[in-house]
């Protein structure tokens, strides 16, 4: 069995749609079982559209949602009423919060599930048009029961052997909603943003799939993003660890998430290209050969918030980084990029949630200072600790092109090397390094 993700992008459209159905057709003998993302942008607008319904608007954009399925039915002359039902159900919860006039985690993630219980529904019936036998599946339909995290949820351990009893015995193509599953009392739950590739690493991992494939809109995993480089080359291999770090600093080509369950299982990922089927894409492996090429992709993550935490009035005193962390562990949240002195240690965060308490619990053991609008930019390849002129040539390279470094970070593992510049100079630093690296 292999797992099928297909991104919004593979289904933005009715074209896109045929196309993708007829990618999986042609996989039928690998005993495929899809899962499906939301048609592209759709997710945006529901969110829009939940936060705008709490204040009496929205109304053009439901119908505008509605719009885009019926016409994508319409085109591939299905069946129209096909999403009736959950345009019904959508509109009673839109009614719900213009009531109440307000909207929380939870209804937000009720909210956002109509994308991929639409898509997948119009996905299955295309496959049954073209002669394969589909059907659409909402992930707690087969066991995907999550924690209570709206909007970050995770599996619960018994979600593995739902998965695994529930989609062994069926005799046709599953297509499953990716991004979402329900808690035990029934709530629906989403699991972030880009969350659909996690969903298929996870039910891969479930069903012992011999390849999780991750269907998308370029042709793999990329030196850089080519929306910022217009030559990126594709990689051909990297290793989970490598695939994990450039996922995590900024490649939204993977959800960062996605490689855990395919490591723990050893499943090999496959990144691939809906609009170009026939090349061989990305494979995400265990263990990769060393090559010519070390410095693998260079990317790029903005919105950051960059924290100096100066603590010259705890110098020697032992204990500093204990409460300083007890304070983010307090408002559970992570720090993705840390680097510290003797008497300073500096952090970033890639969203604003509790910043304000955060800042003003570190106010409490040290002077603090925080800088909003950075970006994260991270250069990614095992081996790169054995050569190091890489360092000298990243910052030479950054230096003459005038741009400030605000911090740097060398990760233990030495597969990257991480650093914050001002938000408005990350395209050019991704930019001029790619140059540099792929010459
Ligand atoms: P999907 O709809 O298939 O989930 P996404 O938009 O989430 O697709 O991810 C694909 C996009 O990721 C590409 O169009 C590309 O612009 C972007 N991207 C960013 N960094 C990279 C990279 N290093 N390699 C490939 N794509 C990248
Ligand atoms: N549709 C969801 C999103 O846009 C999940 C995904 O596409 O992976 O975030
Ligand atoms: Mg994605």
């Amino acid at each position: 069995m292999i797992i099928m993700k297909f991104g919004g992008s593979s289904i933005g459209n009715a074209d896109r749609i045929t196309n993708t159905a007829d990618i999986v057709k042609s996989n039928i003998d690998k005993k495929p079982v899809v899962i499906v993302s939301a048609v592209e942008g759709i997710t945006d607008k529901l969110i829009e559209l939940g936060n705008a319904s709490a204040e009496g608007k929205g109304n053009d954009s439901l119908d505008n949602i509605n719009k885009i399925h019926y016409e994508i039915l319409e085109k591939l002359e299905l069946d129209k009423s096909l999403v009736d039902k959950n345009i019904g159900e959508l509109s009673t919860i839109i009614n719900k919060i213009k009531n109440d006039k307000k909207i929380d985690n939870k209804i937000l993630d009720s909210v956002q599930s109509f994308g991929e219980r639409m898509s997948s529904k119009i996905v299955a019936a295309q496959l049954n048009k073209i002669g394969v036998k589909a059907l659409a599946f909402n992930a707690w339909d087969l066991g995907f029961i999550t924690d209570s995290d709206f909007g970050n949820a995770e599996p619960l351990k018994e979600t593995f052997a739902n998965l695994n009893k529930n989609i062994k015995k069926l005799s046709v193509v599953p297509v499953i909603t990716g991004f979402m599953g329900k808690t035990e009392d029934g709530e629906i739950t989403t699991l972030g943003r880009g969350g659909s590739d996690y969903s298929a690493a996870l039910i891969g991992s479930a069903i012992d799939a011999d390849e999780i494939q991750i269907w998308t809109d370029v042709d793999g995993i990329m030196s850089a993003d080519p929306k910022i480089v217009s030559n990126a080359k594709t990689i051909e291999r990297v290793s989970f660890e490598e695939a994990s770090e450039l996922s995590f600093f900024g490649a939204k080509v993977l959800h960062p998430k996605t490689i855990l369950p395919a490591v723990k299982k050893n499943i090999p990922v496959r990144v691939l290209n809906a609009f170009n089927p026939k090349g061989n894409g990305t494979s995400i492996l265990n263990k990769v050969e060393r090559g010519e090429q070390i410095i693998k992709s260079i990317t790029s993550k903005k919105n950051i918030i960059l924290i100096h935490v100066d603590s010259k009035r705890m110098l020697g005193a032992y204990g500093f980084l204990a409460r300083l962390f007890d304070v983010f562990y307090k408002y559970k949240k992570s720090v993705d990029v840390i680097s510290t002195s003797e008497v300073s240690v500096s952090m970033t965060l890639d969203n604003e949630k509790n910043l304000n308490d955060i800042v003003l619990d570190l106010k409490g053991i040290a002077d603090v200072g925080v800088l909003k609008n950075k970006a994260v930019i991270c250069i990614v390849g095992e081996g790169m600790r054995s050569i190091p002129r890489v360092l000298g040539k990243t910052f030479s390279t950054i230096g003459r092109n005038n741009i400030n470094v605000e911090m740097v970070s060398q990760g233990a593992s030495g597969i990257n090397i991480t650093f914050v510049v001002d938000g408005k100079d990350a395209e050019s630093a991704v930019k001029c390094l790619h140059e540099e690296y792929y010459k």
